[in-house]
């Protein structure tokens, strides 16, 4: 005999909104908010330009909020590369804290900035 799954109250930003009443375990029972990805146009398997629709399959990071049952929202950050030399591809999950992800931010444009103040 099966019982129905707890439902949760989910975060605004949650994309289901529903409580998860569809999922059987409570560790399924996860919030998760807009996928945003950024596509690495140097990797090896970057799409051709223009890229119409981003897919999750290119080489890049996708970032997106979340929170697991009864856990604390975090910033999840996909990493993810195919490579033919199947020892350097990467498919990896992070999770860091808000404060993290804007320090992580903006580290990323103070190095961008010294690369575009520099001329390159
Ligand atoms: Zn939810």
């Amino acid at each position: 005999m099966t019982t129905a799954a707890e439902t949760v109250h989910c975060e605004p930003w949650c994309v289901d909104g529903d409580g998860h009443q569809r999922e059987h375990y409570r560790r399924d029972q996860w919030c998760q908010g807009e996928i945003i990805k950024v596509v690495f146009g140097l990797e090896d398997l970057a799409p051709a330009l223009p890229i119409a629709t981003v897919d999750l399959s290119e080489p890049g990071i996708s970032v997106y909020p979340r929170r697991d049952w009864h856990g604390l929202p975090y910033v999840a950050l996909n990493v993810y590369r195919e490579h033919s030399n199947e020892f350097l591809a990467i498919d990896t999950d992070l999770r860091v804290t808000a404060a993290e992800a804007r320090e992580l931010a903006a580290a990323l444009v103070d190095v961008a900035n010294v690369i575009e103040e520099a001329g390159g």
